[in-house]
């Protein structure tokens, strides 16, 4: 067994067939600790001859997993699962150590990575087919679900251990290869994964992990070998991702950004709404796919509203995500931290209506980690750019509207589709939300609707360039191929096929 990975100083390797391995490129990334600011090691940069050994590994172990019994398969998501559980604190340490989010948020996106494992589990009964007899006399039909191949998935910084665990253990069980291109920004956690599946008993070759920027991005979309490419990130590089693997004949699912709101409406639990608003905007640092980063508050439910979400606000406790008591971490850059706050001098310069300014934090002893303090802007309009782009900080807008029916034009205007939430007491309000919303996931009075596994997790318009969702039955769709097997014996009492067209009647 290798030493784990989180304790080797130095430069984190690839995976390749069961084994790290050194690249080729002789080029690395820094990996920081955002809390204090310093380098705590370096990452290896994959060039395309690397990518090309990890398909090669991959090919190499794909005709015996993807003819090994899905119970067989099954049975190493089981061990991994109770591996991942075993280590589930180990596993967040490293992703606060990496990303700066706080320890027990980090230990909750373990637990949401690892339900993936759960649902995994299950393949079996997933993968089974269809059955007709007599579709035509004497002649019966039937479906098969057969993985795709080589798959590949590339990730985002902000979740290191959940986002590609809502992609491999699914491509792995349903008896695909898999190729992790983990963001470059926090890649030990998959690397510690990796050697779990290993101690699992999954089979050298099977999952593999490249790292590095676009250079291995861009062989990977241009493989031949790789038949199936899930991603995660930012609408600009999902549409390129999308456009690139479907010019290159590959299945493609590319999750893209998100502007997360929150309708409010005067009936609502405003205290309830504010507190569910406060955790959904500023946790994790606001670095998360379906934070709510705009609020939409109707009528009267603005003024109330907006009072209880500054002075909440103003209460987060910041500082580094491994301390006690802490609320919100650092993010996850010193450029992502200064572009975050160059929204809120833009927001100031547009005209919103500065509630609370996040400029200027320092936390003492760690003050050279990329740390922000909270913003909340009211009187945000449409036009507005801190409305109109995703800052992926802690920075939330409310924009006021007279009506509900307004609400559901401003959201549905907006070109991002994640994630929505309507607070209400009213179920009538709630169902014609719910109705008329153009939102992938929806949540009445949630303000985070992040599905359990066994459904499936989606976006709408820019927030998804493809049309099926990861995990759940969508992502064992997306998976697998189906093959649709037509069968008739000869020597019964049926006529023989003929030149015309066959019609099985
Ligand atoms: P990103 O788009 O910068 O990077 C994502 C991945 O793409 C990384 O592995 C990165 O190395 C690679 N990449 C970056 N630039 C590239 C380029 N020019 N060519 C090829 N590959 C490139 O995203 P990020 O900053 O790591 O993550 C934050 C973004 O991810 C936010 O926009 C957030 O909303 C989004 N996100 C979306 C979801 C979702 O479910 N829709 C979930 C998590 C994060």
């Amino acid at each position: 067994m290798n030493k784990p990975v989180e304790e080797a100083a130095g430069t984190v390797p690839l995976w390749i067939g069961g084994k790290p391995v050194g690249g080729t490129s002789g080029r690395s990334g820094p990996v920081y600790n955002p809390a204090t600011g310093e380098v705590t090691r370096r990452v290896t940069f994959a060039a395309p001859a690397d990518v090309d050994a990890a398909v090669a590994a991959a090919q190499k172990a794909l005709p015996e997993w993807r003819d090994a019994p899905p119970l067989r398969r099954a049975r190493v998501m089981q061990k991994f699962l109770a591996l991942l559980q075993e280590n589930q604190r180990a596993l967040a340490q490293i992703i606060t150590a990496e990303h700066g989010k706080t320890l027990p948020d980090a230990i909750g996106e373990v637990q949401r990575g690892l339900e993936v494992v759960e649902f995994a589990c299950g393949i079996p009964n997933l993968l089974k087919g269809e059955y007709s007899e007599n579709a035509g006399t004497q002649v019966d039909t039937h479906t098969v679900r057969q993985p795709v191949g080589v798959c590949a998935g590339i990730t985002p910084f902000n979740f290191p251990a959940m986002v590609p665990m809502w992609m491999y253990p699914v491509a792995i069980a349903c008896g695909n290869t898999f190729i992790l291109k983990v963001s470059e920004k926090v890649p030990t956690a998959s690397m510690r994964a990796a050697e779990l599946l290993k101690q699992a008993g999954l089979p050298d070759g099977v999952f593999n992990v490249v790292h590095g920027d676009k250079e291995a991005v861009d062989a990977i979309l241009a493989h031949p070998g790789i038949g199936a490419v899930s991603f995660v990130g930012s609408t600009p590089i999902a549409r390129y991702i999308y456009e690139t693997c479907a010019r290159n004949g590959k299945r493609v699912q590319a999750l893209g950004g998100a502007k997360n709101h929150a309708v409010v409406l005067p009936d609502a639990d405003l205290g309830f709404a504010a507190d569910a608003l406060i955790g959904a905007a500023y946790g994790s640092a606001g670095e998360r796919c379906m934070a709510i980063s705009a609020v939409v508050a109707v009528g009267a439910a603005a003024d109330p509203l907006v009072n209880l979400l500054e002075k909440k606000a103003r209460a987060i406790r910041i500082g580094p995500g491994a301390g006690e008591g802490v609320d919100m971490g650092p993010l996850i850059t010193k450029e992502h931290r200064d572009k975050v706050a160059s929204y809120v001098d833009l927001g100031v310069k547009e005209g919103a209506k500065r509630v609370v300014d996040g400029r200027g934090l320092t936390v003492k002893g760690n003050e050279n980690g990329f740390f922000l303090g909270t913003t909340l802007f009211d009187h945000v309009t449409p036009t507005m750019k801190v409305y109109q782009d995703e800052i992926f900080g802690p920075v939330l807008v409310v924009l006021r509207v007279a009506t509900l029916e307004d609400a559901i034009a401003l959201v549905n205007a907006n070109p991002y589709a994640n994630g929505v939430a309507i607070f209400t007491e009213s179920g009538g309000a709630a169902r014609r939300f719910e109705n008329e919303i153009q939102v992938g996931m929806v949540g009445i009075n949630v303000p985070i609707p992040v599905p359990v596994a066994y459904y499936s997790f989606g976006g709408w318009k820019h927030s998804l360039f493809g049309d099926l969702h990861v995990h759940g039955i969508e992502g064992v769709k997306f998976y697998t191929r189906t093959k649709v097997v037509t069968t008739r014996w000869p020597h019964q009492d049926t006529p023989a096929p003929g030149f015309t067209m066959p019609t099985l009647g």
